[in-house]
């Protein structure tokens, strides 16, 4: 219980101490931004955690074991992957949630921050937490809603406007131990192992994507873009029902892992318009639904803007085109041309702990593959730099998956 003087017990008490660290006479515990750390009788169990002094400045420190707090539960970090989006904001690059990473940085300086996508497993859970157990193996959504907002007490909760960001606005998972809500935490299927655990967070979203596309049985998809977004979608598309998956891309392991994932179409973007030939197999009518998952920062190797405008191109009078990569900068689009076809561009609503859930028993069952795209890993929370450096350079390290970091 924080702010408690307790003996040192359970998993805390194998733990290693603090040397040297002295506190005020009287003084029970400390503050810090993610909350109170117990002073307790053998002095302060630590872990080791990547902290960050400045953008581009992350250090393995030593650092006070989170407490547990009624409703949350403390994990034991299992393995974690930085995503593309930890990357960039890693070194300062806007994006997503930058203001307040930026804000985190400025105020709370060195600070935990990154690390969403992790499997970790359960060691304590405080008072009330009814579904976690220790032992239990889990992952987290990425985003804990507050549950008393107005959006969350309508169900909504993906637009709570007071979510917990993890790795944000509170320490996230480069770090031995890992404390959060216990509803922000999912409980797979334990079958699953860990390399796949820490993928459900960015399957979710994926998921999510088919949720708001509303994949009727038998309709036509085009996926642009067959990362990792765009093998998640042609096995969820497949999953959900597709008549038929069209593919496109420009790099030679993704278009084989397309065809080992089924796509009914592979095309090569660097040989074919993947609108004429869509179109062509189509006879001229166009697709029922398009997942654009190839656009983003062209200086990042991503398609910019073409594959969108490829998308509103191939998709049929009247069709979906469900918006996945994350698009930067303003976009132009004709807008008698996107009137006349009636086309839909549409953003997901995101993610929640249902969809991670959900993509937890796709993966368990067989329906997705997660494991075939991880072809980096590293062992030892030391080595944290150099699976940022793999994931930031997957091209040249010919990465499909973010490399992971094992801790366990
Ligand atoms: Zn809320
Ligand atoms: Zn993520």
């Amino acid at each position: 219980m924080s702010g408690m003087f307790s003996p040192r017990t359970g998993w805390k008490a194998a733990r290693k101490q603090i040397p040297g660290l002295v506190l005020a006479d009287g003084e029970k515990s400390v503050k810090s931004y993610c909350g109170e750390f117990a002073f307790t009788s053998g002095g302060f169990a630590s872990m080791k955690a990547w902290r960050f002094y400045a953008f581009g400045d992350m250090r393995l420190d030593e650092v006070p074991d989170p407490d547990v707090k009624p409703g949350w539960a403390v994990c034991k970090v299992r393995r974690v992957q930085p995503s593309i989006t930890d990357v960039q904001r890693s070194l300062g690059i806007g994006t997503i949630n930058s203001a307040l990473l930026r804000e985190m940085l400025e105020k709370h300086a060195p600070v935990q921050l990154l690390g969403h996508e992790m499997s970790a497993e359960v060691v304590e859970v405080g008072d009330g937490v009814e579904h976690l157990k220790p032992g239990d193996r889990v992952c987290t959504s990425g985003h804990v809603p507050c549950l008393a907002c107005s959006f969350c007490r309508e169900g909504r909760e993906m637009y709570c406007v007071d979510k917990l960001h993890v790795g944000i606005n509170t320490p996230g998972a480069f770090a031995e131990y890992i404390s959060l809500p216990a509803h922000g935490l999912v409980r797979p299927p334990q079958t699953l192992d860990d390399s796949s655990i820490a993928c459900l967070q960015p399957l979710s979203s994926t998921v999510a994507a088919m949720r708001d596309a509303k994949v009727q049985p038998g309709e036509t998809v085009a996926i642009t873009g067959q990362g990792v977004m765009g093998l998640y979608a042609l096995q969820a598309a497949r999953t959900c029902g597709a008549g038929a998956v069209y593919v496109s891309d420009v790099k030679d392991e993704a278009l084989a892992l397309s065809r080992k994932f089924g796509a009914d179409e592979v095309i090569d973007a660097r040989a074919d318009d993947p609108v004429e030939r869509v179109m062509g197999i189509m006879e001229g009518r166009g697709v029922d639904l398009v997942f654009e998952c190839a656009g983003g920062n062209a200086d990042q190797g991503l398609s910019g803007h073409t594959t969108l405008h490829q998308a509103t191109r191939m998709v049929r009078i009247g069709g979906r085109v469900i918006q996945i990569a994350g698009l930067i900068g303003d976009v132009k689009f004709d807008p008698v041309f996107m009137r006349a076809q009636g086309v839909q561009w549409v953003f997901p609503e995101g993610h929640g702990a249902d969809t991670v859930a959900l993509g937890g028993k796709w993966v368990a069952s067989g329906r997705i593959d997660v494991n075939s795209l991880i072809t980096h890993e590293e062992h030892g929370i030391e080595n944290l730099p150099r699976v940022m450096e793999i994931t930031d350079k997957k091209a040249e390290y010919r990465a499909t998956n973010p490399c992971q970091l094992v801790l366990a």
